[in-house]
């Protein structure tokens, strides 16, 4: 299967309700299945056209999902004072 891209939807475990769709090839796949500050939330599917965004990145930024932080929201709430 070289060449082909896996398209997954992914959420930090820090941040379960922050998801992120990322395409990666069979070797980061591997890595992300077992990556302890990631979760798989669904297998969207197979891709010869989209390249692995892993691969992209330099080398000590391999820890993908950084991708994650460029949608990461802001949302304070203030804790009421009773
Ligand atoms: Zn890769």
């Amino acid at each position: 299967m070289d060449g082909l891209t896996t398209v997954f939807v992914v959420h930090e475990t820090r941040q379960p309700s922050t998801l992120a769709v990322i395409a990666v090839c069979s070797e980061h796949a591997a890595l992300l299945k077992r990556a302890s500050w990631a979760g798989i939330d669904e297998l969207v599917g197979f891709s010869t056209v989209v390249d692995c965004e892993a691969c992209a990145m330099p080398p000590d930024e391999t820890l993908l999902i950084h991708a994650s932080a460029r949608t990461k929201p802001r949302h304070l709430h203030p804790v009421p004072t009773a």
